[in-house]
């Protein structure tokens, strides 16, 4: 980790293609658009995949951090509240709150890469530092696991059980390596036990759709048997240390292992899909369960802070 003051501006590998006029066009931002005074201080990137609770997660931050300044804000009906600056596209939501972002990515590879492309193209307009931090924060199929524990992914499979990228440009397929970072890892699961919630450490199956791809039997075809899904579930847990899987973790860190930047993934399960596939969790258990990821990222966010202004 970089000691204080030490680390230099954000750079990306494309910075020749990139620059003068750009538009953000999925999170509704200019390159002209004051990125630098808005966003420089940016340190965190927190993005999961639904809309609203990426608002609810910057709501509970701006409290966390003793309700800093250097937010994005607007005022409606007279009061200041955390402005959602990606509203205006439509697409994604998008809150700056202190040093973090809380960006929604919607589901699976193609929406998160539209997202994480711009999000990183902003860091590098903004000049952050280069020390910024990613994660992801979601919801996950357990394998083996009481629903409701938080998985810290070390490992990003393919839903063959490969544990590369695939990114097609021009045609051609490139494999791309899939790092986590390990002194990250460690700290985000120090933090779910301070915060006393349910935490390991394994590896993660990240798919390219929700049914299919994850083996369910329950979507609108199914061309295998029920031992077939047993059967391959259990191999991804016994030969591969899959204990989780979702729709995004593969992508989201071949992007950050691309871009140089460090990254975690932390999803809690939803359901325990050695036993079934459709999610029966009621709303309530569900929050509380989206509850213990914020209080996680919460605790370590202070955590750090505290360490890196000492
Ligand atoms: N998200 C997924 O991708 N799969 C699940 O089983 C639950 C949440």
């Amino acid at each position: 980790m970089a000691a204080k003051g030490s680390s230099s501006v954000f750079n990306l590998k494309n910075s020749v293609h990139l620059g003068g006029n750009d538009h953000l066009y999925h999170i509704g931002l200019l390159q002209t658009d004051d990125l630098e005074t808005r966003f420089h201080d940016i340190k965190y990137v927190c993005m999961g995949g639904k809309a609203d609770r990426m608002k609810e997660f910057a709501e509970y931050m701006y409290v966390k951090l003793g309700k800093p300044e250097n937010c994005e804000f607007e005022t409606v009906n007279g009061t200041k509240v955390l402005r959602d600056v990606g509203k205006s596209a439509g697409r994604y939501s998008f809150f700056k709150v202190g040093p973090v972002v809380s960006v929604s990515h919607g589901i699976g590879t193609a929406s998160l890469s539209v997202v994480l492309h711009e999000v990183l193209k902003l860091l590098y307009y903004a000049k952050c530092k280069n020390d910024v931090e990613f994660f992801r924060v979601g919801t996950s199929g357990g394998l083996g696991l009481e629903p409701g524990a938080i998985v810290v992914t070390k490992q990003s499979y393919d839903s063959q059980l490969f544990p590369l990228f695939s990114q097609v440009h021009c045609g051609e397929v490139v494999k791309l390596e899939c790092r986590t970072d390990e002194k990250l890892r460690n700290a985000l699961q120090d933090a779910a036990n301070r915060a006393k919630v349910p935490v390991l450490i394994g590896n993660t199956m990240s798919t390219d759709d929700f049914f299919e791809g994850q083996a369910r039997t329950d979507g609108a075809f199914c061309d295998y048997s029920e031992e077939d899904k047993i059967n391959f579930l259990r191999k991804a847990h016994d030969e591969h240390g899959i204990k989780n899987i979702e729709m995004e973790s593969l992508c989201f860190t071949a992007m950050c292992t691309r871009a140089n930047v460090k990254c975690a993934v932390a999803c809690v399960t939803v359901v325990n899909r050695l036993e079934h596939d459709d999610v029966t969790a009621d709303g309530s258990l569900l929050q509380t369960w989206q509850e213990n990821l914020y209080k996680m990222m919460a605790e370590y966010i202070e955590w750090h802070e505290k360490i890196s202004t000492k």
